[in-house]
């Protein structure tokens, strides 16, 4: 069984149309990292992410990503709900490992998010709230990974719900981690 365990916490997101649920993260008590590459051969929906590393895929009107010691479940209403989508994970988890020998891994990746991509989603006032002289720098930090979308506190103001939305729904399906979730 890879996935022996986990400890749940629930958050709610900074900006979601789902005001009301929360997000679910299992801190999982080992890695399940060696799994990733089989999950993305056997799940033909999922984006992997090799350099994060992450895979993220949607089930049962939930997103859900899975770094190798960290499971998120999107939208939830509350712990019940919560606990059996990660029952569920964790039973793909384990039983795609335990089916690894006949699992040909698939290590590629789903592409990445572009520096101009991710600043047409940002604010583009170019206030520097963030630190940075502008948004492109800050969008060329955040898509190498080296910033956190929490820094742009403008994004996460009334106004820019739409943006805030598309933006953190590209980062999730790959693999970002940050606190803007
Ligand atoms: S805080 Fe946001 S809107 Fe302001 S410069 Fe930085 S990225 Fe642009």
């Amino acid at each position: 069984m890879l996935v022996r365990g986990y400890e749940l916490r629930l958050q709610m997101p900074k900006c979601s149309p789902f005001a009301e649920r929360s997000s679910a993260t299992a801190l999982l008590l080992n890695d399940i990292g060696a799994v990733l590459p089989y999950l993305n051969a056997v799940l033909p929906e999922a984006r992997y992410a090799p350099n994060a590393p992450a895979l993220t895929f949607g089930l049962d009107g939930h997103h859900v990503a899975i770094w190798p010691r960290e499971i998120l479940v999107s939208s939830c209403t509350g712990e019940e709900e919560a606990r059996a989508v990660l029952d569920e994970v964790s039973r793909l988890v384990n039983e795609t490992w335990e089916r690894r020998d006949e699992i040909e891994p698939d290590h590629r990746g789903f592409e990445e998010l572009t520096a101009l991509e991710a600043l047409r989603l940002l604010p583009g006032t170019n206030c520097r709230r963030c630190g940075e002289t502008a948004c492109l720098p800050f969008a060329m930090k955040l898509v190498s990974r080296q910033a956190d979308i929490a820094a742009c506190q403008p994004l996460f103001e009334p106004g820019c719900e739409g943006k805030c939305e598309e933006l953190l729904g590209e980062l999730a399906a790959r693999g970002y981690r940050n606190s803007g979730t």
